[in-house]
């Protein structure tokens, strides 16, 4: 079983922090879906017949497409791709973009999971964050997507906000009672390079983010997941029922999944590779039958690290049999490093090796004393 993941580049306006890549120029667009639907032929034998679980609409904004584009990339990747039965279909939307029209349409064509790109339930944080939606759509179009039969339906949050109080970023989680939501994704801000949020903090037109207030907010999240029940099954990642997000649960344990669009991943399981992040250059490239990716193998202490770095961050944490079996090279060494470990940061078993509630904001840090020089 395998994923697809594909890279929507186009956003209305660009939000403050954001590093993903991306335009706000629509002028390509039509291009970017005819070299699309070209790359999704030519790579048809990636992930070497495997038959494929999740189809995942990234960006960028994927829901600025068009019903009908969307409609043609599903049917040119169906020519090309085995689908499992019980394929997952997720796309990433803005509150804007999902109007009562779209969504009937979206559900009709077969999207069974919206990832929502909610961000905060506050006008200010909106404002500040310079997010092309209001709290009101916010709010609007989850409950819209619910009476369009939207069962499945994640939201992303960001804390650590200048500005957002504690009360307010707790008023944020409190919001989701009774609005149907299945996933819940939460992410500290962070102050990318060459975003405009970093230029206005080196103007000093806004002032340097306070990791204190970050912190505060990853535990007040820990806090109120425990007392409402939600399962915080990855740092940045909670759910309701054992709804875990498929797509990216995949990545986690370390399926193939092919990434098609500018900037776009892939790995098969001993390579990964990473497509030019840049539209003129996948059009150009695709209209002369040409791949523009960037590959690298995989050492084995790469590998090593990767399994540290993705599985350490999930509530079941580092499975120490599976590793020593994987990596029995690197196995001692591990063993080794976990004498160095803050005690209070981990929680460490004959079996696993688990961040406790303490260790879980600076996941990071850990899982770099533990990895293998390359
Ligand atoms: S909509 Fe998403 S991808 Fe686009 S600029 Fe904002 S955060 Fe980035």
């Amino acid at each position: 079983m395998a994923g697809i993941y594909i890279h929507i580049p186009f956003c209305k306006q660009a939000c403050t922090y954001c590093n993903f890549y991306f335009s706000t120029s629509s002028y390509f667009k039509n291009n970017f879906i005819t070299a699309l639907a070209k790359e999704i032929a030519m790579q048809s034998h990636y992930l070497s017949e495997e038959e494929i679980k999740t189809v995942y609409f990234g960006g960028g904004t994927p829901s600025i497409l068009e019903t009908q584009e969307l409609e043609y990339l599903l049917t040119e990747l169906s020519k090309h791709f085995s689908f499992a039965e019980n394929l997952e279909i997720c796309l990433e939307a803005n509150p804007d973009d999902l109007t009562p029209l779209k969504l009937k349409a979206l559900k009709q064509l077969g999207i069974n999971r919206l990832s929502i790109g909610i961000q905060s339930f506050k006008e200010s944080d909106l404002l500040f964050m310079k997010r092309s939606h209001t709290a009101k759509e916010a709010l609007q179009c989850i409950e819209q997507a619910r009476i369009e039969g939207f069962d499945n339906l994640s939201i992303d949050l960001i804390y650590g906000i200048p500005e957002q109080s504690n009360e307010d970023w707790l008023g944020n989680l409190n919001r989701l009672e009774g609005l149907g939501i299945n996933h819940l994704s939460c992410y500290a801000l962070t102050v990318e390079d060459n975003t405009p949020l970093y230029h206005d903090i080196r103007k000093g037109k806004i002032k340097a983010l306070d990791e204190d207030l970050a912190a505060e907010h990853f535990k007040i999240l820990r806090n109120w997941s425990k007392s409402e029940h939600w399962e915080h099954y990855e740092i940045s990642n909670l759910c309701k029922e054992g709804n875990y997000s498929r797509h990216n649960t995949a990545y986690w344990n370390d399926e193939k999944y092919l990434g098609l669009g500018p900037g776009a991943h892939s790995y098969n399981g001993k390579e990964r590779q990473w497509n030019v992040p840049n539209l003129k250059y996948y059009i150009e490239a695709l209209k002369e039958n040409k791949l523009q990716f960037e590959k690298e193998s995989l050492s084995e202490a790469n590998q090593f690290n990767e399994r540290i770095m993705t599985s350490i961050r999930t509530m079941w944490g580092i499975d120490k049999n599976l590793l020593k079996s994987k990596f029995p090279k690197y196995f001692p060494y591990f063993e080794k490093q976990i004498a160095f470990l803050d005690g209070d940061s981990i929680i460490n078993t004959d079996r696993h090796l688990i961040l406790s509630d303490e260790g879980k904001f600076y996941a990071d840090g850990i899982a770099a004393k533990l990895f293998i020089e390359d």
